[in-house]
């Protein structure tokens, strides 16, 4: 692994969190059950909203939601480009057809509800909108849109853990939220993921389908509690095990004051790089508690990237791009134009974000980008 002077993100497990999860290890039951039900439990209070259920990873709980509000072959499902592919695959498993919009502007790296809007055809059933960085962008418009045209709205909150706007948390917007607790989402636990909805069908049905589509749990049975059990659709194996059901609980109870940090980091960043001739998108506005997931910049055209980052990486320090817009990738090639995420998508840097990022880690991040800057401009 290499030894970065800063890396894009970094995972502290506290002492606290490896006894509650070496408990979870000694009793005796491993697979979903109490702790699971206890960190879904938290889940819901900590977003404010009906239900929440645990899954295997972000992807699964987008593949579940997806099923679960009936998304199938035939319908349409406008996605924004710019985001993990893994947003638009959970869109295809269904057989759906995704559709991309264009996202607002180079400072505004969401996707549009007037680009939404243009998108939709009589085949359109749903909008998955995608809380880029922790930002929650124009939900308030796409949900106003959605209402009117009579679509269900989705939401990948991948990045929105610990994100508000007007008091209301991302994911919660419409239909269902999914959230993910990947390595490096602001609430980690190495894999795992997390449906909300404030909807009891749709709830039972993700309950439903995380478990091979049973009627009761393997758990249940443990306790006595069912002896049979019957297979009522065709479900998965998308469960989340205890051990990370723990870890979640436990890192739960820090996220809000590990995103306060990042919001200082998010801060010192704007001000320290206000006076270099870049473009720095997710502004902070009115209303909105973020996240923070990613400090993105967007680099003059005449800079060249590559070189760019090469000049952050001598100097230890890691960036990376969120993200190659999924309609060039081979496997969706999408003939569609989308100039403004191309545009964002080719000059978009992602600086180191995390909660324990250090003063000195980020002014060295900030003088380093000084130099990286003026060096690959005169090239
Ligand atoms: C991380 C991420 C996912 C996928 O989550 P996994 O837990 O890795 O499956 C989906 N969408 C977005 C926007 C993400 O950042």
């Amino acid at each position: 692994m290499m030894d970065w002077a800063v890396p894009l993100s970094q995972l502290v497990i506290e002492d606290d969190d490896l006894r509650a999860v070496t408990d979870t290890y000694r009793s005796g039951w491993l697979s979903m059950g109490p702790r699971t039900q206890e960190f879904e439990d938290l889940f819901s209070r900590f977003v404010g909203t009906e239900h929440a259920v645990a899954v295997t990873n972000g992807t699964a709980a987008l593949h579940l939601m997806c099923l679960a509000v009936g998304l199938t072959a035939g319908d349409e499902v406008i996605v924004p480009s710019l985001t993990f592919v893994a947003t638009v695959n959970a869109v295809r498993y269904t057989g759906a057809t995704p559709v991309f919009a264009d996202i607002a502007g180079l400072v505004r790296p969401w996707m549009s509800a007037p680009a939404c809007e243009q998108m939709i055809t009589s085949r359109t059933k749903a909008v998955m909108y995608v809380g880029y960085g922790g930002h929650a962008g124009e939900i308030g418009a796409l949900r106003d849109l959605c209402d009117r045209r009579g679509l269900i709205l989705l939401e990948d909150a991948a990045h929105a853990a610990g994100s508000w706007w007007h008091g209301r948390h991302l994911g919660t917007f419409g239909a269902a939220g999914a959230f993910s607790m990947f390595s490096n989402k602001n609430l980690a636990v190495g894999e795992g993921g997390v449906v909300v909805t404030a909807d009891k069908t749709v709830a039972s049905r993700v309950r439903l389908l995380r478990s091979h589509g049973m009627t009761t749990l393997t758990w249940d049975r443990h306790r006595g509690r069912a002896r049979n059990y019957d297979v009522v659709a065709l479900g998965y194996n998308y469960r989340i095990d205890e051990p990370r059901a723990t870890l979640a609980s436990c890192r739960l109870g820090r996220l809000a004051e590990e995103n306060h940090r990042r919001a200082q980091l998010d801060a010192r960043y704007r001000e320290a790089l206000g006076d270099l001739d870049v473009v720095i998108p997710l502004p902070p506005v009115e209303g909105l508690v973020s996240a923070h997931h990613l400090f993105t910049v967007v680099l003059p055209e005449d800079v060249d990237r590559d070189a760019f980052r090469e000049q952050l990486s001598d100097r230890g320090i890691q960036t990376s791009v969120h993200y190659p817009p999924v309609h060039r990738t081979a496997v969706y090639a999408a003939s569609q134009e989308l100039p403004i995420t191309d545009q964002y998508a080719t000059r978009t840097v992602t600086l180191p974000m995390f909660s324990r990022m250090r003063d000195e880690q980020q002014e060295h991040v900030v003088s380093a980008t000084g130099k990286a800057l003026a060096r690959t401009r005169c090239l």
